[in-house]
């Protein structure tokens, strides 16, 4: 299992770890919601000159503005200071190519009933991508227009998975 590898190399980590108390509030004021892919773990951060404890980062699966990014959101303005948020995208999304069958079809290998399946809108719920920047502007208007989120700055940007270099969708200054 995986988890043996973790456990290991987290032993490593807390020996050679200098301990260093940080605030749950972040340094920059600032929250991001991006996208959940495998290849901005530990490469975002970088590329937008960001320390630990400078940033909430909010991630899903195609940087979606859903109920639970809203709400995590409010958390991240009323309770913890942010003052600035950033939609952050990126080119080559995984959300662009959802296959809906191929995951029905996994779901069924991997013992889930038909009827469990059917009842989700698959679709819908998981909300494919067919266009990374339009998403990414798709998301700063939901965030601008929910009624409870203040008039503070909401910023569209894409970033190139292989290059790091952002791209500004949207500039709310
Ligand atoms: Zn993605």
């Amino acid at each position: 299992m995986i988890l043996d590898d973790v456990l290991i190399k987290n032993q490593e980590f807390v020996k050679n770890f200098h301990a260093e108390k940080l605030s749950h509030k972040p340094k920059k004021k600032l929250a991001i919601v991006t996208c959940m892919d495998t290849r901005l773990a530990g490469f975002l951060e970088s590329a937008m000159g960001l320390e630990r404890g400078d940033a909430k980062i909010i991630k899903n699966a195609g940087n979606r503005i859903t109920e639970d990014a809203l709400r995590s959101l409010v958390v991240a303005i009323y309770s913890l200071g942010a003052e600035e948020v950033m939609v952050v995208g990126h080119t080559d999304c995984g959300m662009a190519n959802v296959n809906f069958d191929k995951i029905r079809e996994s779901m069924k290998t991997m013992g889930i009933s038909e009827d469990v399946i059917e009842k989700l809108n698959l679709e819908e719920w998981i909300g494919a991508i067919d266009d990374e920047e339009k998403n990414v502007i798709e998301g700063v208007k939901k965030i601008k227009n929910a009624e409870f989120i203040p008039e503070i700055p909401v910023h569209g940007l894409i970033v190139d998975i292989n290059s790091g270099a952002i791209k500004v969708l949207h500039n709310d200054s």
